[in-house]
């Protein structure tokens, strides 16, 4: 039984390929042994439900197709049933189509039929047991918690549910299940994961859903080695699946050094360049804008380009990208068979320091050195971004390569210019580092936080931290963040009681289950590995939600509508 797939009349002989969830089977209507049987077949179509019945036989010598798991035999048909026609679908069901993704999403049921499709939802199953079985037999529980409820702030937009009960109030949509796993270590489950939806109503860049699976973890009384093993594990299983071996131990990197070797708190370690440090040898440059900018706070960093050897026009491109993302420019010196060139900024700091720079970064003939100045973490992530641009354009990357790390000690806050005040780069529930509590009021700036996140090939895949179990701390960082005690009680009173009774330490990590199966399937963009996705506008294109509601509805919810 299963779906016709294609069929061929060649006659006296009718060749259909019947594909189910497992693959193709040729049947064959010979018009010699039933003509009336033939006469059927002939009026089969592709997408067509079919029931076959007849003999498996060995095909013959020469007729074997080498593509087919199933190429060696066929089945000569005996009977058969249509069991559902089918309209001419508007795209052919394979996976070399050119159908635009809007198609695709509409009739999302017929593009899950693709092979490709189906071999990605079979390995996201896999890797979804393998999670489980893991996590089971290292004593976590897995427990539910609820999809209508509290704000939790990790820093996106909610999605909102109107109280039909109590108009004018709403269920939020956990942004992730975070209160309530660690509530969870308060009732003493001391080890629980969840495979879980959560949502979070922000701009939808190219590789972000409105709703998206994490693998949510939490234990109590961890040690962060042991939280970290237990997670390489896991991963290690997880990607045994698809044959890949993850070295253990995972390296680990703190924040700083990510920064200040790869412009990222992702960085990407399949290629060794690193981003290197040259303010100092500004300092004493001859006087020009890079010297400004070392003496008045900024920094100068840079990187070689090897073997690059960039026309003009190249390097006008490298330098529109970096205008791109908003940086001011890029400076660059070129080491060619027939002697230093150097972009006008970097002429006016003077040959010496051309030279100096050129031995610090190692670079030799046919590379190029690009160099940024600015404040220091806006040049960083620039020159992080450039690195990766650079990456791409000249593959650097050899593939097969599977760079899994740990990125450590994270600044607990960022200044957010905009609402003028310290925000939690994680969530408000992280722990600061214990040696860094005394300085938490006076240089919040330096305080790092017991946060971690794992990263692969440049992607983070999850993240998380020890938090916070004392209700000072906790009331201390609401503090810092700018809650009054009336906010922080109105919005986390329930959890600021639970804190006090009796709270042991806790920690745990999310891990981003669609984008990990993004990474195990080689698709290229999590609506891929989403059975029914969104668009970038949040759009279900099949079902057509969101959508509007009838007038009783939104007057059951006390909600009136502002027509633009
Ligand atoms: N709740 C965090 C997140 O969704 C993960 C964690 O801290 O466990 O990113």
């Amino acid at each position: 039984m299963g779906w016709v797939n294609r069929w061929r009349d060649h006659g006296q002989l009718i060749f259909v390929d019947l594909r189910d969830r497992a693959g193709i089977t040729q049947i064959v209507f010979n018009a010699e042994n039933d003509p009336e049987l033939h006469r059927n077949a002939k009026s089969l179509r592709s997408e067509y439900v079919i029931a076959a019945h007849g003999i498996v036989r060995v095909r013959d010598k020469g007729l074997e197709n080498p593509n087919l798991k199933t190429g060696e035999i066929e089945v000569v048909a005996r009977e058969l049933w249509v069991l559902n026609e089918a309209k001419t679908t508007p795209f052919p069901i394979e996976d070399e189509i050119t159908t635009s993704e809007d198609l695709r999403l509409k009739y999302r049921y017929l593009d899950l039929r693709r092979p490709r499709m189906q071999e990605t939802f079979r390995m996201r199953h896999l890797a979804t047991m393998a999670v489980r079985r893991y996590m089971d037999t290292q004593g976590f529980w897995e427990v539910e918690t609820p999809i209508l409820t509290k704000s939790t702030p990790e820093g996106a937009r909610d999605y909102l549910v109107p109280s039909r009960l109590q108009h004018g109030s709403f269920y939020a949509l956990p942004q992730s299940p975070q209160l309530f796993k660690q509530i969870l270590m308060i009732s003493g489950f001391e080890k629980y994961f969840q495979i879980v939806k959560c949502f979070r109503d922000e701009d939808l860049r190219a590789d972000r859903q409105p709703e998206f699976t994490q693998v949510d973890i939490e234990m109590s009384f961890p040690r962060r080695h042991e939280l970290f093993t237990m997670i390489e594990g896991m991963m290690a299983e997880v990607f045994a699946l698809k044959g890949i071996n993850i070295p253990l131990p995972l390296p680990r990197m703190t924040f700083q050094e990510a920064m200040h070797n790869y412009g990222s708190d992702k960085p990407d370690t399949r290629f060794a360049v690193f981003i290197r440090d040259f303010t100092d040898l500004f300092r004493t440059a001859e006087s020009s804008l890079f010297r400004d900018i070392a003496e008045t706070g900024g920094t100068v960093r840079g990187l070689v380009a090897p073997k690059t050897s960039y026309s003009r026009k190249q390097l006008d491109d490298i330098a529109a990208f970096v205008k791109q993302l908003g940086g001011a420019g890029v400076a660059w010196i070129k080491i060619g068979e027939d002697g230093i060139n150097a972009a006008p900024v970097m002429k006016n700091a003077g040959s010496a320091t051309v030279q100096a720079v050129i031995q610090r970064s190692g670079a030799s003939t046919g590379d190029t050195v690009f160099l940024m100045a600015g404040p220091t973490e806006a040049t960083l992530n620039f020159l992080g971004a450039l690195r990766l641009e650079l990456a791409r354009k000249e593959n650097w990357i050899a593939p097969g390569l599977w760079n899994m790390l740990w990125v450590l000690d994270f600044p607990l806050l960022e200044f957010d210019s905009v609402e003028n005040r310290w925000v939690s780069r994680h969530h408000p529930f992280t722990s600061p580092v214990d040696e860094d509590l005394e300085i938490l009021t006076s240089h919040p700036e330096r305080v790092r936080a017991k946060a971690y996140d794992l990263v692969l090939n440049g992607t983070e895949i999850g993240g998380g931290s020890i938090r916070i179990h004392r209700r000072d701390v906790q009331s201390a960082i609401f503090k810092l963040l700018g809650f009054s005690e009336e906010e922080a009680r109105d919005k986390f009173g329930f959890f600021l009681e639970a804190l006090e009774f009796g709270t042991p330490p806790h920690g745990g990590i999310a891990l981003g289950l669609d984008r990990l199966v993004m990474i195990l399937t080689g698709q290229s963009s999590l609506r891929d590995v989403i059975a029914f996705p969104k668009t970038a506008r949040a759009v279900d294109l099949m079902s057509g939600s969101p959508s509007p509601v009838s007038d009783q509805q939104l007057r059951d919810l006390g909600i009136q509508v502002r027509k633009h």
